[in-house]
């Protein structure tokens, strides 16, 4: 029979797990190493950016709603969540937020911090795009669309990456004649002239970004 010691033992071993799931300074950490997350702190759970944001029904969890978590402590939930990649940077909920929170930001810039430290979801479809835009963008100081486009064709593997080129065959059959798409920009393509001017500011840029987000974290 369970007795009142056992139960107090149960519930001591409860709560000793509790602070490697929930880390009640993850406020803090969002504060020093999310853009704009010094912000957090002055939501006011109105939920007005919930009821604002087009996407509301889809989202695991909405922007109030992942607020409430960063002040309850609960870093792996939100760090580990796809909620941040589904925003659009619509806006709407930035417009009408009673407290003027930056929302769009805040999100955009935990999903990078969530990035930075290894926790954002990989498989993710916003998070995989934005890596592969980034690497495309950096190489030659502006995008490959035709590169960008098979990388995206081919995130699946050999065959799905065949069959999508052959779905939008007469798309990019289109774009080839209006001019609007080379086909040899798939051997190199033509980069920006300052290619060092611009891989020297990437490079500050990085640096200014690292010591924000903690690069040793
Ligand atoms: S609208 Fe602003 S104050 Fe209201 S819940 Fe959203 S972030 Fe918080
Ligand atoms: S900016 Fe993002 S979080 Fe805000 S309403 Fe638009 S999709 Fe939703």
């Amino acid at each position: 029979m369970e007795t009142l010691a056992t139960t107090k033992m149960a519930m001591s071993g409860t709560h000793s797990a509790a602070p490697m799931r929930y880390r009640n300074n993850f406020l803090k950490e969002v504060e020093a190493h999310v853009e704009d997350g010094d912000w957090v702190k002055m939501c006011m759970q109105c939920g007005v950016c919930a009821g604002s944001c087009p996407l509301g029904p889809q989202w695991e969890h909405t922007p109030q709603k992942i607020f409430m978590m960063i002040r309850a402590g609960k870093r792996e939930e939100v760090l580990k969540s796809d909620a941040m990649w589904m925003c659009t940077s619509c806006y709407n909920c930035l417009a009408r937020c009673p407290r003027k929170l930056p929302i769009t930001h805040i999100m955009h810039g935990i999903a990078r911090y969530a990035h930075h430290l290894g926790l954002a979801p990989k498989t993710q479809p916003t998070r995989h795009f934005s890596v592969l835009f980034w690497k495309n963008c950096i190489k030659n100081g502006r995008l490959n669309e035709l590169k960008l486009t098979i990388g995206l064709y081919f995130r699946d593997g050999l065959m799905a990456g065949i069959k999508q080129g052959w779905d939008m065959r007469n798309v990019a059959l289109g774009l080839v004649l209006a001019k609007r798409m080379n086909p040899f920009e798939l051997f190199g393509g033509h980069g920006c002239k300052d290619h060092k001017g611009i891989a020297a500011m990437l490079k500050k840029a990085r640096e200014i970004e690292d010591q924000r987000a903690g690069a040793s974290h």
